[in-house]
């Protein structure tokens, strides 16, 4: 079960629902099927990370439980955004963990902290205005 959170402009009133955690679909097996039916292609739009993430597996990497869609934030224009948040762990110890660039600037987004949010840049009227309202809560599945 997943979250949904709403985000607020507190200067043009503009507001976003993003979804956050995990939900039905995200069982490994099917989060790392890019097949028909699968939720890898949902989860990783990005065909180049898809195809890193199968060889990865291919090699003996596995899921690390603790996946979750989560809040990144970029560290150069503030836009925020929602991202597949997971790590791959081989057997001897190896770890990938993705990272991920800004769609505006491509500079690299870093996870928010949402007990300590930081405004956002609005993508309405773009200025750093953008927080999170914690006091709406909703479930998705
Ligand atoms: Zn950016
Ligand atoms: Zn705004």
């Amino acid at each position: 079960m997943g979250e949904m959170l709403l985000f607020r402009c507190s200067e043009c009133e503009f507001q976003d629902t993003v979804f956050v955690g995990i939900g039905m679909l995200y069982r490994p097996e099917n989060l790392l099927n890019d097949q028909e039916g699968g939720a890898m292609k949902d989860v990783i739009p990005s065909k180049s990370l898809r195809e890193k993430v199968k060889k990865l597996v291919s090699e003996g990497y596995e899921l690390e439980s603790g996946y979750e869609e989560a809040v990144y934030t970029c560290e150069h224009c503030y836009r925020m955004t929602t991202r597949f948040r997971f790590a791959l762990k081989h057997p001897n110890g190896a770890v990938f963990v993705p990272s991920y660039s800004c769609v505006v600037c491509q500079h690299q987004m870093k996870e928010a902290d949402l007990d300590n949010f930081a405004p956002a840049a609005c993508p309405s009227c773009k200025q750093r205005t953008f927080t999170y309202d914690p006091s709406t809560y909703g479930l998705w599945d």
